[in-house]
């Protein structure tokens, strides 16, 4: 605390990123960070731009991110006028806060989710309602009709894993036509619909996507929005207000690139997706409750044991798994689906903690 602090900083509570161990071989299933490289064309891309010498690196990059946003488009369908990109999902959210969400009616979104919403939200004063999950941490899209200032949801939801079938954010999208809806698909790639189908029909949906999960460059930090013109044009005020610049060179090229390799991307899903059908049923031969998952993460609790003990032990010997502190999860741990090596030794430790 100071007194040079502008009044808002002593009102805020961060967000806390999970744990980055300075360990040198961690089994880190703690972030939802995908466990395979990224598609070699990425690797390729960047030593490209950097050439020899880093000569490129002199000049500012193009503020739009035309040829990505171009490239985007076209894997989507969509204009390039439909595609915002930022410096992560993040950002992207962040500036949909300021650019949509501050509205005359509280926004709502779930009560169990996404852990930065709420953060966001008070740094940028958007008033909001949480809607508590139903019994079995499903979305109850009933809970979400207007009158409202408009709706946030990740689907599928975290950290939760579980997905809204398309008809269920169909369904969301009619009951709040005078509002932003914002679907956030950053685990979408692993198992569930994207909404990116119906922007060109609900002129209130916006679909933000990051590069993060499944295309395996959470380091790069690129993320994107997709929708009407119309709120692609407040996001891009907002955000030449703020940086016009958040796409580095390097983040640019390397993003175009994966777009450009369909078979790295299937073949990656594909075996993250396999994992973590496997992964559920080993934890649930130790007992583990499994919420079903479309997401790279597992959440799950213990019927004799208690989650922070599990998590601590694990820890201990040196597999980071997630748990948060907060009513009716407190009992969950949200496990981040590794490499088979990684998910034998997860599976090798419970064995050890739990006594199976
Ligand atoms: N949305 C959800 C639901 C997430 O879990 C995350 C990752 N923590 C993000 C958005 C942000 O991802 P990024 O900024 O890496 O794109």
């Amino acid at each position: 605390m100071s007194r040079f602090w502008s009044d808002i900083v002593h009102r805020l509570t961060p967000y806390v990123p999970g744990e980055q161990p300075t360990l040198k071989h961690p089994i880190k299933l703690n972030t939802n960070e995908n466990p395979y490289p990224p598609s070699p064309r990425v690797v390729d891309a960047i030593r490209r731009e950097l050439g020899d010498d880093g000569a490129s690196l002199r000049k500012y990059p193009d503020p739009t991110a035309r040829a990505l946003r171009e490239a985007v488009a076209a894997h989507h369908g969509l204009r390039v006028e439909q595609v915002f990109a930022g410096n992560g999902s993040d950002e992207v959210l962040a500036h949909a806060f300021q650019a949509l969400l501050k509205r005359d009616k509280p926004i709502r979104f779930p009560e169990i989710t996404y852990s930065f919403y709420p953060v966001y939200a008070r740094l940028y004063g958007v008033e909001f309602e949480a809607i508590p999950l139903d019994a079995d941490f499903a979305v109850d899209i009933d809970a979400y009709r207007a009158p409202n200032g408009g709706v946030l949801l990740p689907n599928p939801n975290a950290p939760t894993g579980r997905a809204l079938p398309l008809a269920a954010i169909e369904a969301l999208l009619r009951a709040n036509v005078d509002v932003p809806v914002i679907v956030d698909e950053a685990y979408v790639d692993f198992g569930a619909e994207s909404a990116v189908s119906m922007i060109d029909a609900y002129p209130n949906l916006l679909v933000v996507q990051t590069t993060s999960k499944a295309r395996s460059l959470a380091g790069l930090r690129v993320g994107f929005a997709f929708g009407d013109a119309a709120l692609i044009e407040a996001l891009t005020r907002v955000k030449d207000s703020f940086n016009s610049y958040p796409l580095d060179r390097l983040a640019q090229v390397a993003a175009l690139a994966s777009y450009e390799d369909r078979a790295w991307f299937e073949e990656s899903c594909g075996k993250v997706v396999a994992s973590r059908e496997r992964l559920t049923a080993r934890l649930q031969a130790l007992r583990f409750e499994v919420v079903p998952s479309a997401a790279n993460f597992l959440f799950a609790t213990h019927p004799a044991h208690d989650a922070a003990a599990l998590a601590a032990a694990l820890r201990k010997r040196e597999v980071f798994v997630r748990h948060f502190r907060l009513p009716r999860i407190e009992q969950h741990l949200r496990i981040s689906i590794g490499t088979d090596a990684e998910c034998n030794a997860l599976v090798m430790a419970l064995r050890e903690i739990v006594g199976a």
